[in-house]
């Protein structure tokens, strides 16, 4: 058998009845904000998921000190674009590399070019404001996001869809930009970065399924924040409740203007990552 329709049967074979189809996954676009270490296990859930079109928005190069959770690059891929280097080693998907460092303002017009009934956001940046714009845009424009943050031991994810608790009902605004140390000093481990960026994966996958069906189903996915602490394997569920108030549910967009920052400060454990 032609090894390709041979992999093609048994995806189709392994395929849970409470994931979408194939086709459907094929032809959404997921945006991935961010090729390190949630990007990198998040393109690779993707992947095995059976996506192709996916937007890689990264303005970093490989280095030598990530490769531990970056796990897509070698030593070999040192100093060459993240996104580049993603693509060369995810020939499966069809990947278009937008070699930026964006902030809120690019991503709102980044986001212009894509359908909202078939497009899923992937916050994989380690940038607080970014999340909070794609938390904002999302919910502005009816695109499901997928946030998550790992820090040391502990994860934590959550999408985001109309008629849910949004992340900016959570944590109501970034920390200051002085507040954010750097990556080095928070320390993540590899493995915690890769089971979020897979969980990620499985979230936008199954928001791609719900986007055919509804905003019923998209809720049913949304508004729900599970942490991980992987030194006791325990996994708590929150379900808050949508903020009084809150100007992201009301669908006012992201402040274009909001500074951007790398790594927060360990009182929002959600908005560190990377
Ligand atoms: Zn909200």
């Amino acid at each position: 058998m032609n090894p390709t329709l041979r992999t093609r049967s048994a995806l189709e074979l392994e395929r849970a009845p409470e994931l979408p189809s194939a086709a459907l996954i094929a032809r959404t676009r997921f945006v991935v904000l961010g090729a390190g270490g949630l990007g990198c296990p998040a393109l690779l859930g993707l992947a095995a998921a059976g996506a192709r079109r996916v937007t890689l928005v990264d303005d970093d190069v490989v280095d030598a000190s990530n490769l531990q959770r970056q796990v897509l690059y070698s030593t070999a891929d040192v100093g060459m674009a993240k996104t580049l280097a993603a693509r060369v080693q995810l020939r499966g998907l069809q990947i278009t590399p937008v070699r930026a460092r964006l902030d809120a303002r690019a991503l709102s017009e980044l986001l212009e070019d894509y359908d909202p009934r078939a497009t899923v956001v992937l916050e994989c940046s380690d940038d607080p404001a970014l999340k909070f714009a794609a938390n904002d845009l999302g919910l502005a424009r009816g695109i499901p996001v997928v946030i998550a943050g790992v820090q040391r031991w502990r994860g934590q994810v959550l999408a985001v869809a109309r008629g849910s608790a949004c992340y900016r009902c959570l944590y109501e605004a970034p920390p200051p930009p002085e507040l954010a140390p750097a990556c080095s000093a928070v320390g993540i481990m590899g493995s915690v970065a890769g089971l979020f960026g897979h969980w990620m994966a499985l979230l936008a996958v199954r928001l791609a399924g719900a986007l055919a069906e509804g905003e019923a189903a998209l809720r049913s996915l949304a508004g729900r924040m599970q942490a991980m602490d992987l030194r006791d394997m325990r996994i708590q569920t929150l379900h808050p409740r949508p903020r009084p108030g809150c100007r992201a549910c009301a669908g006012a967009g992201p402040d274009l203007d909001a500074p951007r920052a790398r790594c927060s400060s360990a009182r929002a454990g959600l908005q560190q990552n990377q």
